[in-house]
């Protein structure tokens, strides 16, 4: 673990700048070359080997905001998650993963890691007990999300830490719902933190990227598998990412802040079942969210009360886009049940508790009284075509 002697702030917004020694430009250079003189360094710089200077000083940024010693970013959270599979597995390994987490993930690992002999379980639930009745005698990684999509459920990092040490299991995050700002696992004793940076880093939805960062010893093993896979990201877009992320606590603070206040509305509304965010005394694990977290995230679901159709709801809303991704500093609201859960069985979703009421918000830096009506006009639209109906 190290730390950087700077504020989260003065983080995103200098460590890792490119220096304009040319020009004095305050901004970084972009470096699109892909050729460097092989005399001058003993480095053999090359974009796919993670090195040009773009990425490299990138990297630092992202390090400093995970806590970490190296970081190397890729032209996808799927091209992080997959390279760092990869690069602690092999034929013969077993890997334990928490059942609710990214659909994207789910697939890589049922459908890629069996053609390289690597067998997998899916836990049953988040509980550390969960996890430790699935590890066999050559599980190598056990991977985890929190808070989780769409029902923002918490894995207890110290806990998932302690129990894979005492077995020598490596521990993997898709950190990506709460951000370096809101969540480091690192300082909990998980070992390698991954991002998909298309969501908080990138945070205008015009980047696809990711990240994997972690100590240099692991790191390193992330690098060899890495340049073999070629998933490293262009450095033009690299420059968009640095650009980007310089606003990263802002962004990040003010949609958390946001996002506790329309839960704390959405929770007191006589239309709205229920509110799932760690961030309220009702969420059945605040307290343990509250010892992990600098701050509860701006991601929350919740469940339009009986009869109300959840479609119709969305297609109402004029400001909050109606739109798969998330993290973005505008507003975006889902249904999980339409989209990224369609395919289950119903039973599969009643088992996880996804039902065909729930939205998951992707809360934006709007006004709150603007969001809110928003939701107001919507929901009252709903009802009133409903009583037409009948
Ligand atoms: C979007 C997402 C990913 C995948 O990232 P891509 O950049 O789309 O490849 C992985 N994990 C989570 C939690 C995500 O939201």
């Amino acid at each position: 673990m190290s730390k950087s002697k700077f504020g989260t702030n003065t983080i995103c917004t200098h460590v890792g700048e490119v220096l304009d020694e040319q020009f004095k430009g305050t901004v970084s250079p972009i470096y699109m070359s892909t050729a460097y003189a092989f005399d001058e360094v003993d480095i053999k710089r090359y974009p796919r080997y993670f090195n040009t200077p773009n990425q490299e000083q990138l990297a630092k940024k992202i390090a400093a905001l995970e806590h970490t010693e190296a970081a190397l970013i890729f032209g996808s959270g799927m091209a992080a998650i997959s390279t760092m599979f990869l690069a602690f597995l092999q034929k013969g390994d077993h890997v334990v993963v928490q059942n609710t987490i990214y659909g994207g993930t789910n697939n890589f690992i049922k459908e890629e890691l069996p053609k390289y002999g690597i067998e997998y379980t899916f836990t049953n639930g988040y509980e550390v007990s969960e996890f430790e009745t699935v590890i066999q005698s050559n599980t190598k990684l056990i991977h985890i999300e929190t808070p989780s999509n769409p029902l923002l459920t918490i894995t207890d990092l110290r806990a998932i830490a302690k129990l894979a040490k005492s077995k020598g299991i490596i521990t993997t995050i898709d950190n990506t719902f709460a951000s370096p700002i809101n969540q480091n696992p690192i300082d909990f004793g998980i070992d390698v933190v991954m991002h998909s940076a298309t969501k908080y880093l990138g945070g205008h939805s015009d980047i696809l990227a990711g990240v994997v960062t972690s100590s240099n010893e692991n790191m390193e093993k992330i690098w060899q598998v890495g340049r073999n896979l070629g998933g490293n990201l262009s450095d033009f877009m690299v420059w968009m990412l640095e650009r980007s992320m310089k606003t990263l606590a802002l962004r990040v603070k003010a949609q958390t802040r946001n996002a506790k206040r329309l839960a704390k509305y959405l929770n007191r509304h006589e239309d709205v079942k229920c509110v799932y965010y760690p961030g309220l005394k009702s969420h059945p694990q605040y307290e343990l969210a509250k010892s992990q977290m600098k701050g509860f995230g701006a991601m929350l679901s919740f469940e339009l009360a009986d009869g109300l159709d959840a479609l119709a709801f969305l297609k109402e809303l004029k400001l909050i886009k109606s739109a798969m991704s998330l993290a973005g500093v505008e507003s975006t609201m889902v249904s999980p049940y339409l989209t990224s859960h369609a395919l289950l069985t119903q039973e599969e979703r009643d088992v996880i508790g996804i039902s065909d009421r729930l939205i998951r918000f992707s809360v934006g830096i709007e006004n709150k009284k603007d969001l809110i009506s928003d939701i107001e006009q919507a929901i009252l639209k709903v009802k009133t075509s409903k009583l037409k109906l009948h």
